[in-house]
């Protein structure tokens, strides 16, 4: 079984993920990484993350424990995945990486395109969102509570940028698949969240049996 967990950054989808995996005994692949382990190799290489060919070469020799790095977090991995994601070339480079985790034991997979193009017959999927304010407050929380001096207005900023790119990116762009449940968690804590989850997943089970 694939559960594809799609949605814009901050919305919520790794902690639902994470738990939506937990739950339903399934492996949890958190896809961001890839992209924001590519865009910290390319920043390495001293390189801009816009420039095709370096970001080309970081995705098809990208290793394990790139994905283990401790700076894939904050505003310049970001914005650094976010620049990598939008190549096509990239995308292709990591996409069979993906596709083997998921066939391999059935799983729950977050990310922007899991639903529209990894795995367009997955069984259930999530579209997670929620309002750009919503979002950057949480982020900006988070960041506060990793001793991160942010600000908010920032933060928001940041986000609504990063939202651009990735949904007006001719490839692979943020949105949801048609047969995507949309789940909207401005108004929901994790817990709300994952119980909403849990009951969109179990209505399409029953209407699927019906
Ligand atoms: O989910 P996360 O915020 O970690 O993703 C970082 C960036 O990687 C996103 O802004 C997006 O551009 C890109 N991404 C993507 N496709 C995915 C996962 C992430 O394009 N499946």
């Amino acid at each position: 079984m694939i559960v594809a967990v799609d949605g814009p950054a901050a919305a919520g989808k790794g902690t639902l993920a994470r738990r939506l995996a937990q739950a339903l005994g399934l492996p949890y692949m958190d896809t961001g990484l890839l992209y924001r382990a590519v865009g910290r190799r390319v920043l390495d290489a001293g390189a801009d993350p816009r420039d095709a060919a370096v970001a080309l070469r970081a995705a098809e020799t990208l290793r394990a424990e790139d994905l283990h790095r401790a700076d894939l977090r904050g505003p310049i991995a970001d914005m650094a995945a976010s620049a990598v994601a939008a190549m096509p070339a990239v995308r292709a480079a990591l996409l069979d990486f993906q596709r083997r985790f998921g066939r391999a034991q059935g799983a729950v997979m977050d990310g922007r395109d899991i639903g529209t193009v990894i795995f367009p017959d997955a069984e259930a999927k999530l579209f997670v969102t929620a309002s750009a304010e919503v979002r950057a407050t949480r982020r900006h929380r988070e960041l506060q509570a990793r001793g991160v001096a942010a600000d908010y207005d920032q933060v928001l900023a940041e986000i609504r940028d990063r939202d651009a790119q990735d949904v007006n990116r001719p490839v692979a762009p943020l949105k949801p698949a048609p047969d995507a449940m949309l789940l909207d968690t401005s108004a929901l804590d994790a817990d709300a969240a994952f119980a909403a989850a849990m009951a969109l997943l179990a209505a399409r089970e029953q209407a699927g049996r019906a």
